[in-house]
């Protein structure tokens, strides 16, 4: 099969265009058949150069047979090359006056060697300049029957030369790539542009890697990835192109992030701050009870790095449960014990709060001055806080992101401690990073992120990870719940509110606005009150409630004056109330399985077991399957990579705010090894090569330069 080869491609383009060869920069409109339109319909898929072209990823590839007109089966997807045998337009102006606007219908015949078939296009006026009688054409579609003969309803055509070769259909099914696309410019389209385009280009494309250097690693050339990405032979053609186009897409990744640290680092210095055996001893006497041995080990960790006047960047991430605000608070009293000043963010207010009680509790009767800053802060308070923070006045802040706002300076910042680090953009990341001089730099995710994920979005942190919970934990029994069986639940939470346990009952997230979850919630809380719950001391808590009142449901809560709380997912990640034995999730189907994971960590806290109800009216199928992976898994790493799997990455870490570069080739789910290879090379590339000044990596300078321009620059001090 012969594809439209550069000579073709270029006796098309407009006389002033012909003078020379377009380069991977020059606009799309450099390709032929690219006219302001197209253009313009591309622009909106984010492609303006010849390069955007290339770079533009098929989701995936279908396969299409090659046929002559004879073997063609309905229901099939094929291509065929015909010559157009006879021709009729039908009335245009009918259809316009029946207000379905656009241009006429169209119905030819075309024919090969074997025999003749129908084409038909409705409200189709661009076919019919191509369509004329005697033309070439190649014709992709989906094949139907109309009148005994093969019919293909509104396919994709190019037109052919006079002599194309006629179709060989003893050859293997064409694989046809699907791009993203608009209805102004349909993958097929795209994907005749960008095999017009690809022969202009494909000796211009920079080869990043020395034979060597890809032999090794089994990595087709980089002109070669995007030729058969776009125009593979086979299945397999598919599979190595994208995993070169990952592994260059990662290697540029971790080359950014681990030279971000490295500059980071390397013009910053840190606070030396020491954990003598003195202040060991003082901080310990506080804690009220004994480490785990992951605490343990991560408390060494992180103090090792806090005694080094290097920036620390690290990590910790662990389990709903697994006590990571321990660590945090011993790292906090290291800090202040030597004199530094601490801050530490939480995601929101209500988790910023808790944060300031619980490090509160243990440190009741210290010295240290501590604060809590946030969104409901009156300004007065703000201002008179804002200057004995600057003044140095204060040792130990917590707050939410009001925090990292521009007026906001420290005196002597020691160290910085972020709870829930991947609801934080990186830009956020880097802001904080600049208060003070540089500060000892702490992240917490309980979402236990599967390491495909931390490599990338905390790729330019040290990672301590707690695999242990504080003993006497009991495990969480998860179960599936159909509608058929909510009155069993419901009389199974009186029973054990009555032996004096809790319960959460998490409200459905039934549309995006905070108002309509808010209603949905309240709803739902006056009908628990008046029917299934009646007599049961019920509470509604929900972002909307100020601080003062939330607080106060929230400590009710605690205190067991309320034993069931409706709440919308601001009762999530990070409440800790051990008393609680039942988390109750409406309309489970709705949430990843990390986030359930999250949610029914609030329970199974003390003694007494905990209880997770999935409530879903899916009562079969694959969302079932994807819910009841919880009713057998209670590992949290395990259950991030099923849901990174089923999900995607966006999924994972929450919306918008993850923080996640945007791959074109990467899926993370399923590049695991291609990212270890390509982390491991960055690692062994930097540390020969810093700012890659050597020539061999000449090509990866300029690409890293070319795709970070705006972000991570290299170099930067962040
Ligand atoms: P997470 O890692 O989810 O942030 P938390 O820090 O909220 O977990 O800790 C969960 C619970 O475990 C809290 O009630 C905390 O008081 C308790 N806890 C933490 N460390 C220990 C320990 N070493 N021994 C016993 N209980 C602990
Ligand atoms: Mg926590």
């Amino acid at each position: 099969m012969s594809r439209a080869g550069p000579v073709t491609a270029l006796s098309r383009l407009p006389a002033s265009l012909k003078a020379r060869r377009p380069s991977l920069s020059d606009p799309v409109q450099y390709v032929a058949g690219v006219g302001p339109r197209r253009a313009a319909a591309l622009k909106k898929l984010g492609i303006q150069t010849i390069s955007d072209l290339l770079e533009h990823a098929p989701f995936r590839h279908e396969r299409h047979f090659r046929s002559t007109i004879e073997l063609l089966e309905p229901g099939q997807t094929a291509t065929i090359v015909g010559r157009i045998e006879a021709v009729r337009v039908r009335n245009a102006w009918a259809g316009r006056r029946r207000g379905r606007g656009g241009g006429p219908s169209l119905t030819a015949t075309v024919i090969d060697n074997t025999g003749r078939c129908s084409l038909q296009w409705f409200n189709a006026p661009y076919v019919t300049r191509q369509v004329r009688m005697g033309a070439i054409l190649r014709v992709t579609g989906r094949v139907s029957e109309f009148g005994g003969l093969p019919q293909f309803v509104n396919p994709a055509i190019e037109p052919l030369d006079d002599d194309a070769e006629p179709i060989d259909p003893s050859k293997p099914p064409s694989l046809e790539p699907v791009y993203p696309a608009t209805a102004e410019i349909p993958s097929a389209a795209i994907s005749r542009i960008i095999r017009r385009a690809l022969p202009l280009v494909l000796d211009q494309i920079e080869e990043w890697h020395t034979p060597a250097y890809r032999g090794a690693r089994e990595l087709l050339p980089r002109a070669r990835a995007f030729q058969l990405l776009h125009v593979p032979d086979r299945e397999t053609d598919v599979a190595s192109a994208r995993r070169r186009l990952a592994y260059d897409e990662l290697l540029l990744l971790q080359l950014a992030v681990l030279g971000h640290r490295r500059a980071a680092r390397s013009h910053a210095s840190a606070p030396s701050l020491t954990l003598t055996p003195q202040i060991e001893k003082r901080i310990r006497q506080r804690l009220p009870f004994d480490l785990t041995k992951g605490q343990e080990e991560a408390v060494r960790e992180i103090s090792a790095d806090m005694a080094r006047p290097v920036p620390m960047m690290r990590l910790l991430q662990g389990d709903v449960g697994s006590g990571k605000t321990l660590v945090a608070i011993f790292a906090a009293l290291v800090a202040i014990a030597n004199r530094a000043q601490v801050a530490i963010m939480a995601p929101t207010e209500l988790l910023a709060e808790q944060l300031f009680r619980n490090a509160d509790r243990y440190l009741a009767g210290s010295r240290v001055r501590r604060t809590i800053l946030t969104g409901s802060t009156s300004r007065r308070d703000r201002a008179a806080t804002l200057e004995r923070i600057a003044s140095g006045e204060l040792d130990f802040v917590v707050g939410t992101q009001a925090l990292i706002e521009r007026d906001l300076s420290f005196s002597r910042l020691g160290l910085v401690i972020v709870d829930e680090q991947h609801r934080f953009g990186v830009r956020q990341r880097t802001l904080i990073r600049c208060k003070g001089t540089a500060p000892h730099y702490l992240v917490m995710s309980a979402t236990p992120i599967p390491r495909t994920l931390a490599m990338t979005v905390f790729g330019d942190l040290d990672v301590t990870t707690l695999f242990d919970k504080p003993a006497g934990r009991s495990p969480i029994r998860t179960r599936v719940v159909p509608p058929l069986k909510v009155d069993e639940l419901w009389s199974f939470v009186r029973a054990r509110v009555a032996s004096g346990e809790q319960a959460y009952v998490i409200c459905p997230l039934v549309a995006e606005s905070d108002q309509s979850r808010l209603r949905a919630a309240t709803a739902e809380f006056e009908r628990l009150r008046s029917g299934p719950l009646v007599g049961v001391s019920i509470g509604l808590v929900h972002g909307r409630l100020k601080s003062d009142a939330r607080q106060r449901i929230m400590s009710d809560f605690a205190a067991g004056r309320i034993a069931v709380l409706v709440g919308t997912t601001v009762v999530e990640v990070g409440i800790d109330v051990p008393a609680a034995t039942i988390m109750v999730i409406q309309h489970a189907e709705r949430y990843g399985l990390a986030q359930l994971h999250q949610l029914r960590g609030r329970v199974g806290r003390g003694q007494r077991p905990g209880y997770c109800f999935l409530m879903t009216d899916r009562a079969s199928g694959a969302e079932h399957e994807r819910l009841s992976i919880l009713t057998r898994v209670s590992d949290g790493f395990r259950i991030a990579d099923e849901d990174l799997r089923l999900r995607g990455p966006g999924e994972v870490l929450g919306a918008r705010q993850h923080g996640l570069p945007e791959f074109r080739f990467t899926d993370l789910a399923a590049d695991g090894e291609v990212l270890r290879l390509a982390r491991r090379d960055a690692v062994h590339i930097l540390r020969a090569d810093p700012d890659l000044s050597a020539s061999e990596h000449d090509a990866l300078r300029r690409a890293l330069a070319q795709r970070f321009k705006d972000r991570l620059a290299m170099g930067a001090t962040a």
